[in-house]
């Protein structure tokens, strides 16, 4: 677009310098107001590129900002509905097991604490707890 409107504005000071009118003060004016175009031709093509920088740079934030949500939301479901908190029989930490993982007899659960091996059945022990204190 900026090169058209600067070959547009090239052509018209072209006619200018062929017209017989010379140094007239209409031709002296036409001159001023070609220079004030592309003065304001520059402006915009500048302001155009930094839209664009700043276009890819909030995308790139909204990108970003998806990934974080993504974790904390994430992170905010297991605790609150699909996770159960197993407590470690050999050294007492907590540790929290994905509700889906329970179900899976092929996962090993290791303690993160000890790396012991944490058996399905402490967990219903704890579901069967939780399940009588409701
Ligand atoms: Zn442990």
């Amino acid at each position: 677009m900026y090169d058209r409107l600067r070959r547009e504005l090239s052509y018209v000071e072209g006619l200018l310098e062929g017209s017989s009118t010379g140094n007239s003060p209409d031709a002296k004016a036409l001159l001023r107001l070609i220079g004030v175009v592309d003065e304001l031709v520059e402006a915009g093509q500048k302001l155009d590129v930094r839209q664009t920088e700043l276009e890819e740079y909030a995308e790139a934030i909204d990108e970003d900002l998806n990934d974080l949500e993504l974790l904390v939301y994430d992170d905010e479901n297991e605790e609150e509905d699909d996770s159960y908190l197993i407590t470690c029989p050999e050294c007492g930490e907590d540790v929290a097991v994905d509700l889906e993982d329970l179900d899976d007899d092929e996962i090993e659960l290791l303690c993160p604490n000890c790396h012991t091996t944490l058996s399905i059945e402490d967990a219903s022990d704890v579901e069967e707890i939780a399940d009588l204190d409701d």
